[in-house]
C-alpha cells in the first residue's frame, strides 16, 4: 500500500507518497526529542494498513521499553480482560494498532512515569493515521490519548469524559487506563464495568465480523 502524507520528523522533508514500511521506517528512526529522554529513542508501537483497532496509550513504561513489546505489563493484563482478548488476537497486529501518545519511554520522576513527550504525537498520529484507513474505533486510554484526541470536548474531569462514552460512539472510546495504581478509581466507578465495558465488548463484536474476531465475545456480560 501506498500511502500520502506531508508530515515529516524534519520539516524541509516532503513524503508526498511512500510506503507504509517507509513511514514505519520513518518512525522507528525519528529522534526528534531524543535530548528530552533518558534512553536513545525507541519508539513503540504496532500497525499495519489493514488494522480495524486503534488503542492510544500514554507512553511505554520502562518495563515495555525493555521488551519492546507494548502493554506487556500488569495494565496490559487488565486491558486484554476488558477486552476479552488473548494475547494472540491483542498482538494481531494485521487487526489490532497500537500507538501510544508519545511512542517512546520518556523516563520517570519520582518513581512516576513522566508525561509522553508533547512533540510526539502531533509529529506521528497524523500520517499513521492516514495511512490506516480501516480503523473503526480508537480507544483513548487515559488523559494523554483524550487531550490529543478530544481536546475540548473532554469532560473535567477523567471520569466526566469517560461517563460520557456513548457521545465518542461510534468511531473513539474513552477508557481510564488499566494501571494497579487505578484500582481504587475503579471501585469508585463501578458503572465502568456494569456499562462501559459491555459496550466496549458489544462494539468490538460489530467491529471483527462472526467468525474473524478471535476470542472478542460479542455478547454483553
Ligand atoms: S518520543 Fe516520539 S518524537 Fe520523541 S524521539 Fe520518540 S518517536 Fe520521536
Amino acid at each position: 500500500m501506498r500511502s500520502s502524507s506531508t508530515s515529516s520528523n524534519t520539516p524541509a522533508e516532503s513524503h508526498p507518497v511512500e510506503t507504509f514500511a517507509e513511514l514505519l521506517a520513518r518512525v522507528q528512526a525519528c529522534t526528534v526529542c531524543a535530548a528530552h529522554l533518558p534512553h536513545p529513542p525507541h519508539p513503540i508501537l504496532r500497525a499495519s494498513p489493514t488494522a480495524r483497532l486503534l488503542i492510544v496509550g500514554q507512553a511505554p513504561g520502562r518495563r515495555v521499553h525493555e521488551t519492546g513489546i507494548p502493554w506487556n505489563d500488569p495494565s496490559g493484563d487488565l486491558l486484554r480482560q476488558w477486552l476479552g482478548m488473548t494475547r494472540e488476537t491483542f498482538y494481531d497486529e494485521s487487526r489490532i494498532a497500537i500507538v501510544p501518545t508519545g511512542l517512546c519511554y520518556p523516563g520517570t520522576v519520582k518513581g512516576s512515569d513522566l508525561p509522553p513527550r508533547p512533540e510526539c504525537a502531533p509529529l506521528w498520529h497524523p500520517p499513521l493515521r492516514a495511512a490506516m484507513p480501516g480503523i473503526r474505533l480508537t480507544l483513548l486510554i487515559g488523559a494523554y490519548a483524550q487531550a490529543y484526541y478530544l481536546g475540548k470536548r473532554r469532560g473535567r474531569t477523567l471520569a466526566d469524559t469517560v461517563l460520557a462514552w456513548r457521545d465518542f460512539a461510534p468511531d473513539t472510546l474513552p477508557l481510564p487506563h488499566p494501571s494497579p495504581r487505578n484500582r481504587g478509581w475503579l471501585k469508585r466507578h463501578p458503572w465502568f464495568e456494569a456499562e462501559v465495558l459491555p459496550g466496549l465488548r458489544e462494539r468490538l463484536g460489530t467491529l471483527f465480523p462472526a467468525g474473524d474476531n478471535g476470542d472478542v465475545p460479542n455478547q454483553t456480560e
